[in-house]
């Protein structure tokens, strides 16, 4: 019997245990925001991963955004060395998961099981991939034991809100140098024959317009902020959306609609705030002197950071040229650069590789619309040879019923134990 066949044989065999796996994790409710449960997570991978003969390390990341007595940040990383020297292949998946949101028809942290698919929040996005690249290594690991240099698994926190508590506190501390981590693969839902390179880039800002107070029966008397804002809408409407639509790049970004330059509105607040939902008594009367708007600008690798800042300066600055009284203010919330690694990377070979013996086609290659954890293993870790792959559909990310399939993982956990053995030499 070849490797291959007894690699699959040997995942095929823990079907029973990877979907075990996968519904204990998605039965920890690791929200974020908050960022719940995060030590019982790392509690539970390292009761696994020990078991397994790593070497597991628990680090909170004391004073990362977010990080209190209530709700420490914290993070697991697990080592364990084969028989001789060698490369180091690292798997590194997020614990937290998004809110729950509406529209569920099955328990969202149940990890109900129907018809080949695990269902829960986080199922997809991604502990079907973190559980899929535990079973893999387990699996790798009994079937050559004797593999070089050495293997990690790391489940970090808060990825879904940046990632500082999780991925960039850990490469500030050395954990993805070259010198210790010679390839990342990250389990995120890409899909089980795709390989993804990066991300596109992100700029969050928040434009607040200037107005007056006064007697909502005296509007004149004041200046409403809300109609000021309205004019910017207008002008992004007319000058900036038909523009960015218009800018394609030639990273493979999926899905097909964000092959572009995109802008979302994330949210605007204007006037008195809203009152909770068992407040009885009605709003006041006021012009609102404030609007705020928290805008989401993607970029493309082919962009400038510094030209989409200024496109954005430029469009408010044509409504302050044409508005009596218009008045702004803007602040940049965060920022990431575009990231893309190479095609010829050590580990997108291995992995496309991987891909081909299992599915018999060639791997897809892609980017991500969003960023995720890639972004600090690069510009932290100085660490290139980087990607992200995993079961899962992108698609269901974040949505009401998030599933991910048996199958896919199973698969899944294929790619990722031939790809240890292409590293490795197992
Ligand atoms: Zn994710």
């Amino acid at each position: 019997m070849t490797l291959r066949h007894r690699l699959t044989n040997e995942i095929a065999a823990r079907e029973a245990d990877l979907v075990a796996l996968t519904q204990d994790l998605i039965r920890i409710p690791t929200l974020n925001p908050p960022g719940e449960n995060y030590r019982d997570i790392c509690d539970y991978l390292d009761r696994r991963l020990t078991k397994a003969g790593f070497a597991t390390e628990m680090i909170r990341a004391h004073g990362a955004p977010g990080d209190s007595d209530r709700h420490p940040r914290w993070n697991i990383v697990a080592r364990r060395e084969g028989t001789r020297p060698g490369a180091c292949v690292h798997f590194n998946s997020h614990i937290d998961v998004v809110e729950v949101g509406h529209g569920w028809t099955v328990e969202p942290f149940g990890g109900e099981l129907r018809e080949g698919r695990i269902y829960g929040r986080g199922s997809c996005d991604m502990k079907g991939g973190l559980a899929a690249s535990i079973v893999a290594v387990e699996a790798f690991i009994a079937i050559c034991p004797d593999y070089a240099g050495a293997i990690e698994i790391s489940g970090t926190a808060d990825e879904e809100s940046g990632g500082f508590g999780g991925v960039a506190y850990l490469a500030e501390k050395g954990y993805f140098s070259p010198d210790r981590v010679s390839h990342v693969i990250i389990p995120e839902p890409l899909g089980k024959d795709r390989i993804c390179l990066g991300h596109r880039g992100v700029w969050w800002a928040e434009i607040e317009t200037h107005g007056e107070i006064a007697h909502g029966s005296m509007p004149f008397l004041g200046d409403c902020a809300i109609r000021h804002m309205g004019a910017v809408i207008e002008a992004m409407e007319t000058r900036l959306f038909p523009a960015l639509a218009a800018r394609r790049t030639e990273m493979p970004v999926v899905p097909e609609g964000a092959r572009q330059s995109t802008l979302n509105i994330n949210s605007i607040h204007g006037g008195e705030p809203e009152q909770d939902a068992d407040y009885t008594g009605l709003p006041s009367p006021c012009v609102p002197d404030r609007c705020r708007m928290v805008i989401d600008r993607r970029f493309l690798i082919e962009e400038d950071i510094g030209a989409v800042e200024n496109e954005v300066r430029s469009v408010l600055e044509a409504v302050r040229d044409g508005r009596p009284g218009f008045d702004y203010t803007i602040r940049e919330l965060h920022r990431v650069l575009p990231t893309m690694t190479e095609r010829d990377a050590p580990v997108v070979g291995a992995v496309a590789q991987a891909v081909a013996e299992v599915f018999g086609h060639e791997a897809d290659y892609v980017v991500s619309p969003g960023t995720y954890d890639q972004k600090h293993i690069d510009r932290i870790g100085r660490l290139k040879n980087c990607i992200a792959y995993g079961p899962g559909i992108l698609d269901l990310a974040h949505k009401p019923d998030e599933y991910v399939g048996v199958g896919d993982m199973l698969q899944s956990a294929q790619v990722m134990a031939l790809t240890l053995d292409a590293l490795l030499g197992g």
